[in-house]
Parts: structure tokens; C-alpha cells; sequence
């Protein structure tokens, strides 16, 4: 099988890459892999490393709105998995044109590709994000889509682009909405890798508002093993949330990770809060769990050890570091 991977730079993509290449997705030992990114600040070839160099893996610079680029590089694969996007919500919230430019319009090229080039199969990677906030239960996957931040709007559009292409040309297209994932090589400004590089630094951490706002975390090897169910047993057309990790506050996320490092509270600032920000975000992923998905990650382990990654992977971390401050 050969698959385009786009985005596949970034944390989830280039954990997928190196999940499919390295053998943890049995029956997929002749896997060709091409990852396709344009390496924006998000972007780093050193989330590859891993894999460069093995046979059946191509890295090409680009941007999945490049039309030309894609008629060359889209027929060459049997199927293509998305993570390409701009992904952060305070971003979105100073500048959505990106946004709109490579997850909608980007999106929407990338599918008109598959279909010119009858692709057999695009899984697009999208999020819980976009059916806005709910108080109390979870999303099911026909929940309308209620998106709050341009960010989430953006993605939405994106799944919609899905939807259509399928209704419209019948283009095998299998969407998944995934709840926050957190993992090694997450790139710095998203909220465990801060806090841990802050508190390993000595530096405080920034609280948003009341620190209330909830949030279902689940490891990155989770997510990505739900993505790859779908592309192997799920169906032209449908969409799948995935989820089932553990549901924590901020506050609360804080405080276990000043436990970990064995920092106190004081380390905490509190900072304005988000405009427009979510109260909590949940998914009903019982269909994907009828697929014989479960999550395997205790979230406990899993955070100690990401703690331990950042740890042990200064050399990763500490150049981009320099660069945000
Ligand atoms: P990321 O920001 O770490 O990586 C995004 C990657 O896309 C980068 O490598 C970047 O260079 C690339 N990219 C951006 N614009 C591009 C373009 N125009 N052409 C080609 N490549 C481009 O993001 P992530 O956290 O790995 O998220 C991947 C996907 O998963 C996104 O679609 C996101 O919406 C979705 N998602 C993320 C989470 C999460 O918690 N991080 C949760 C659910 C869903």
C-alpha cells in the first residue's frame, strides 16, 4: 500500500508516519509512506528522524494547496491520510487567514485530487472541536456542528468539503474527530508540552481565566490507532469520533503536572482568558469502538512518560524554544 501522508511533519502526522514505518500496525510490513508538508513554524523534520533513511519513506516539501504539486504527487499513492492543518486556537484567534487558506481551501484541493487521481481511500484528521461546547454527555457523530473559535470554523468547513465530496462524487472519504491528544514531540505552544518545558525551566505557567474549562486528553499512539482502524474497517462517507481518554480541568491537568515535577503551586500565573473559549468538549466514540477500537494508554503512565520524554529530549525542544521566546 502506498499512502500520502500529509502533514505528516507535525506531532500526530509524524507520529503516525513512524507508527506505520516502524511495524505497529501489523499486515503493513510493504507500506510505502510519502509525507507531504510545507513545514510551517509546526513542522519539523526532526519529528522523522526516526525513519529517515528507511526504505519506503519519501519526505517532499509542499502545500496541499498547490494544485500542480498535487496532480504529480496524488496519483502516485493508493491512499491519503490529512493531518495537514493550522492547528492553533489562540492563533486562529489573531490571524485566521492561514487557517482558512490551507484547512479549508487546502482540504478542498487535496480532494479534488484524490478524486482526479481515484485515490481508493482519504481518512481526514479532524477534531472534537467543531461541534463547539456541551455542558453535560457527549457528541455522537450527527450532533450538529456548532464550531466557536476560527479555528474549529475552519475545521468544520473542512468536514463538510468531506461529506460533499463523498455525496456529490461518491469519493471514499472517512472523517475522524479526536479529543486532545497529547504526546512526545508536540510542539511547545500547546498546553502539557509549555507547562512541562516552563516548570522544567524554573518558569511559571500560564492559567487561562478560572482554569474550569474541561478537556478529554488521550495519548497520541491512541489516536493514531483509531485512524488507522478507520482507514482499515471503516466505511466510504462516515465519520468517527474518537475519544475515551480521561476527562480533566485545566486546574486539574495543572496540578498533576506541578505534581510530576514536583513544583508548586505558586509556579502558576493566572492569565486572561481565551476569547470565546469552550467550556468542555466530549465525544461519544462508541461507534469507532464497534470497529474494535479501545484506548490503551493509562493516562497516568502516559503523562509521566511524556514528562520523561521532555526530560530526555532537550535537544528537540530547547532550538524551539528559542525561537517563541
Ligand atoms: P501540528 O500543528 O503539530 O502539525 C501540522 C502539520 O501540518 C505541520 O507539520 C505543518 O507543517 C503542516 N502543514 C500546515 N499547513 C500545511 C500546508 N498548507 N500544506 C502542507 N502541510 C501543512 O498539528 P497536530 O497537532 O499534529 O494536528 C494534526 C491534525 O490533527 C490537525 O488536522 C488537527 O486539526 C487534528 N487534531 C489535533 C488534535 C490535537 O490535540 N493536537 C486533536 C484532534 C485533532
Amino acid at each position: 500500500m502506498r499512502v500520502l501522508v500529509t502533514g505528516g511533519a507535525g506531532f500526530i502526522g509524524s507520529h503516525y508516519v513512524r507508527s506505520l514505518l516502524l511495524g505497529s500496525y501489523p499486515g503493513h510490513e510493504d507500506v510505502s509512506v510519502t509525507v507531504l508538508d510545507k513545514l510551517t513554524y509546526a513542522g519539523n523534520l526532526g519529528n522523522l528522524a526516526p525513519v529517515t533513511g528507511r526504505p519506503g519513506y519519501t519526505f517532499l516539501r509542499g502545500d496541499i494547496t498547490d494544485t500542480r504539486l498535487l496532480a504529480e504527487v496524488v496519483p502516485q499513492c493508493d491512499v491519503i491520510v490529512n493531518f495537514a492543518a493550522e492547528t492553533h486556537v489562540d492563533r486562529s484567534i489573531t490571524g485566521a487567514g492561514d487557517f482558512v487558506t490551507t484547512n479549508v481551501l487546502g482540504t478542498q484541493r487535496l480532494l479534488e485530487a484524490a478524486l482526479e487521481a481515484d485515490v481508493r481511500t482519504v481518512v481526514h484528521v479532524s477534531t472534537d472541536e467543531v461541534y463547539g461546547s456541551i455542558g453535560e454527555g457527549s457528541w455522537a457523530e450527527d450532533e450538529p456542528l456548532l464550531p466557536n473559535s476560527p479555528y474549529s470554523a475552519t475545521k468544520a468547513g473542512s468536514d463538510l468539503l468531506c461529506r460533499a465530496y463523498h455525496q456529490t462524487y461518491g469519493l471514499d472519504v472517512r472523517v475522524t474527530r479526536c479529543s486532545n491528544n497529547y504526546g512526545p514531540y508536540q510542539y511547545l505552544e500547546k498546553m502539557i508540552p509549555r507547562f512541562v518545558t516552563n516548570l522544567l525551566d524554573g518558569e511559571r505557567v500560564p492559567l487561562y481565566g478560572d482554569g474550569l474549562n474541561v478537556r478529554d486528553w488521550l495519548h497520541v499512539d491512541d489516536h493514531c490507532r483509531g485512524i488507522q482502524l478507520v482507514l482499515e474497517k471503516g466505511s466510504p462517507g462516515e465519520v468517527y469520533n474518537i475519544g475515551g481518554g480521561t476527562e480533566l480541568t485545566n486546574r486539574e491537568l495543572t496540578g498533576l503536572l506541578l505534581a510530576t515535577l514536583g513544583k508548586a503551586w505558586e509556579m502558576v500565573e493566572g492569565v486572561p482568558d481565551r476569547l470565546g473559549h469552550d467550556l468542555r468538549y466530549s465525544v461519544d466514540w462508541s461507534k469507532l469502538r464497534a470497529l474494535g477500537y479501545e484506548p490503551r494508554v493509562d493516562f497516568g503512565d502516559g503523562l509521566a512518560e511524556v514528562v520523561r520524554w521532555y526530560q530526555d529530549n532537550q535537544h528537540w525542544w530547547r532550538p524551539l524554544k528559542q525561537r517563541t521566546a
